[in-house]
């Protein structure tokens, strides 16, 4: 019964959304409590059907999204409105999903998930290969690649060496990111591997995430203060031999932790790592208003992020941005930067029919 609910559920939200209104859609997830966390009441955050409500010293705000996943949403929940942009990256679209958020939110959480509980990246994987099964028209083929980036230096995840750990040496950084006469992005040396099936696909995914945590001497600080992208290359052909091949790429990225290291007291290599992933957060941040804006000059070279993720946010491309808060007081100043963040990105575009705040 509850397959059957899903299954419907899911089929109803595709006929609904299949047209992504705009380029650029924002999401919020709200962490729920965790054992961990101390509750008090009155909580300071709530959430409506599209925005989030913070109320704190007797004010309230309140931030508009294009949707909300509350407390009590499963990974399943969150998928269902994924899917539709899955769609667009079969359909010949490059494709942008992003994790952002304060370290300990939830963002590893949304784009990986736990074994029971498999996020973004491996129902999108599993996903793929499911529709194109059911494709006649077409016929396909994925290739995967994995980096981080960590302080402006690329790292290939999926490189047959062993990767070095953050704090022998600089890590390598071969990998050169080039654009070609017709705007696409390259990252020369960055491995890439076909993905035949789902199997395969699972398993260089595992392969990538655990170079990623190997390679740390403390995997949740320090891996925080990394970028971890995961690049689906898409071809697709028609049966016919006229119909031109066309090829797109799948971003799946958990984004480092934007939290503000300068307020936390942070010195030395911390503070280093915590400056650079607030540089390209921000750069990120000046690239997607850019692209609300419709403003001509769009700041895409600040950062090695925003270089590598060029052609797949601009014109033509669907991003999905998932800002995760935490739901805790003592979180609050951060939560209100992460908002404030999505505002900024979405404040500038009301032509496309995006609520208000
Ligand atoms: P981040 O990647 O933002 O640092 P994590 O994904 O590591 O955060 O999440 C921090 C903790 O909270 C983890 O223990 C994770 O399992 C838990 N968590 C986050 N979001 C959820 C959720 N929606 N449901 C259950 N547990 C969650």
């Amino acid at each position: 019964l509850m397959l059957r609910s899903i299954d419907e559920k899911r089929r109803e939200t595709l006929n609904k959304i299949i047209d992504i209104k705009g380029t650029i859609r924002l999401f919020c997830r709200v962490r729920p409590f965790l054992w961990t966390d101390k509750r008090r009441t009155p909580e300071p955050i709530s959430s409506e059907l599209d925005r989030v409500i913070v109320t704190s010293s007797g004010s309230r705000k309140e931030f508009g999204f294009d949707k909300i996943f509350h407390q009590e949403a499963n990974q399943e929940d969150v998928f269902v409105d994924v899917e539709p942009i899955l769609r667009s990256a079969l359909d010949g679209h490059n494709v942008s999903i992003l994790a952002y958020g304060q370290t300990g939110t939830g963002k590893t959480f949304t784009m990986d998930g736990t074994t029971v509980q498999p996020g973004i990246v491996p129902r999108a994987l599993k996903e793929l290969f499911q529709q194109v099964s059911l494709d006649k028209s077409f016929s396909y083929t994925f290739s995967m690649s994995m980096l981080e980036v960590y302080m402006g230096n690329l790292r290939d995840l999926l490189a047959s060496k062993p990767a070095l750990r953050a704090n022998e040496t600089v890590l390598r950084c071969n990998l050169n990111i080039q654009t070609d006469p017709k705007g696409s992005v390259e990252i020369e040396g960055l491995t890439q591997v076909e993905i035949p099936d789902f199997a395969k696909a699972r398993w260089w995914y595992t392969k990538g995430r655990r170079a990623r945590s190997t390679s740390w001497t403390n995997v949740n600080e320090t891996s925080s203060r990394s970028h971890c992208l995961t690049r689906i290359v898409i071809s697709r052909r028609g049966d016919t031999p006229e119909a031109k091949p066309k090829i797109s790429k799948l971003w799946m990225v958990d984004l480092g932790g934007s939290e503000r290291l300068l307020k936390t007291g942070a010195t030395g290599q911390t503070l280093d790592e915590g400056r650079a992933i607030n540089l390209s957060l921000s750069a990120l941040g000046d690239v997607i208003a850019a692209l609300r804006r419709k403003k001509g000059h769009v700041p895409y070279r600040n950062s090695k992020l925003t270089q590598i993720l060029k052609d797949s946010l601009g014109v033509g491309s669907k991003v999905l941005m998932l800002v995760h808060i935490s739901p805790c007081q003592e979180d609050l100043e951060e939560t209100i930067c992460s908002l404030s963040f999505a505002k900024r990105a979405k404040a500038v575009d009301s032509s496309r029919g995006l609520p208000e705040d």
